[in-house]
């Protein structure tokens, strides 16, 4: 059974060639290939004699994810269903907005957490994907901004199907590749958002690990009470737990975090709401995105109504947040998180 050579570090590529009586610059020459230019044939390495690039096609296979479906919204939304090697279904998103191309990019197939909101939350967990292949998802969706838009992507959320801090492995490792700028795709760190439920630990961890990336925390309910009812991880991860972590993670990277707020008629979107949502921001900088509720099919939760949205807005204002309005995108292609591969399963 051959090995997929996108598995390997560029440290054990060398030494698997060496065990190999390869030479380790031909390992770099290869890591580059792979990761600065996806080439995914040894054939079309230019620079690799003929006998190696049949050797290495002997020895290694090379494993790749694949565009399956496409909806484009008429917002500009685009949605890619992409098909692993396993013929699981991934999504991706890119959201245009002003002179922002924005890639929502998924951690893991399904997901283990179970949001009562969340169209992801119907799809049980059933894998963590690699790192090559949260990064073919970014390569992807690059191509098809080029095409579609003539301008590369400007920005990666990891906010798609999965929690990425329950795949932090292969989430770091996928975050130094795209961000390397000699051997990977060069994309600076502070245009690269890690979207979290919530995982305490692994929030202070990837605090430590010296990328200089944006936390986002998908929050959605400032209480503890009101938490547990839309997010189980709130047993585990408790706000006392989180909002710490997350101040370590600021004192540590100096970059401000913010907070995801679904707003749910009914659920959390009172005053009292914002105003205790108020209070998780005053230990460290915070900007809160309000974001306006995509139905899910066979979920019994309703968008807010504009006057509870606006009160809530001027709530956190008067209480000096930094907060604004997103607006909900890509509504007519099943653009929210695990809308398409429900649909497509
Ligand atoms: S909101 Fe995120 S963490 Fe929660 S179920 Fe959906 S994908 Fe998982």
């Amino acid at each position: 059974m051959k090995v997929n050579i996108r598995e390997y570090s560029k440290e054990e590529l060398i030494q698997q060639f060496e065990s190999r009586k390869i030479p380790g610059f031909r390992a770099k020459q290869v890591y580059q290939w792979l990761w600065s230019h996806r080439v995914l044939d040894f054939g079309k390495m230019s620079n690799l004699p003929n006998t190696l690039q049949s050797q290495l096609s002997d020895q290694f296979s090379i494993e790749e994810i694949t565009v399956d479906i496409i909806q484009r919204s008429q917002d500009g939304t685009i949605k890619v269903g992409f098909q692993t090697f396993d013929q699981e279904a991934i999504e991706g998103v890119i959201i245009p907005k002003d002179d922002r191309y924005t890639a929502c990019i998924s951690s893991q197939i399904g997901c283990s957490l179970a949001c009562t909101f969340c169209a992801t939350g119907f799809l049980a967990r059933k894998r963590n994907l690699f790192a090559w292949e949260i990064y073919d998802q970014v390569y992807l969706l690059d191509e098809l901004s080029k095409l579609d838009f003539e301008q590369s992507l400007t920005n990666i959320v990891y906010m798609g199907m999965g929690e990425p801090l329950l795949n932090y492995d292969e989430v770091v490792k996928s975050l130094r590749i795209l961000n390397d700028e000699k051997e990977g795709l060069g994309i600076g760190a502070k245009r690269i958002t890690v979207s979290t439920s919530g995982v305490a630990r692994n929030i202070i961890r990837l605090a430590d690990e010296g990328l200089k990336i944006n936390l986002a925390l998908s929050l959605h309910a400032s209480s503890n009470d009101k938490r547990l009812e839309i997010m189980d991880i709130n047993k585990s991860n408790p706000l006392e737990l989180v909002i710490p972590a997350l101040k370590h993670f600021y004192d540590v990277t100096k970059n401000k975090i913010s907070y995801e707020y679904i707003l749910l008629s009914g659920v959390n979107d009172s005053e009292e709401d914002a105003r205790e949502l108020a209070t998780l921001c005053q230990d460290f900088p915070v900007y809160v995105n309000i974001i306006e509720y995509n139905p899910v099919d066979d979920v019994p939760y309703h968008k807010s109504k504009k006057e509870h949205r606006d009160k809530f807005l001027e709530v956190l204002r008067s209480l000096k947040v930094q907060a604004k309005v997103r607006r909900s995108r890509g509504k007519d292609i099943d653009a929210g998180c695990g809308q398409l591969a429900n649909k497509v399963k």
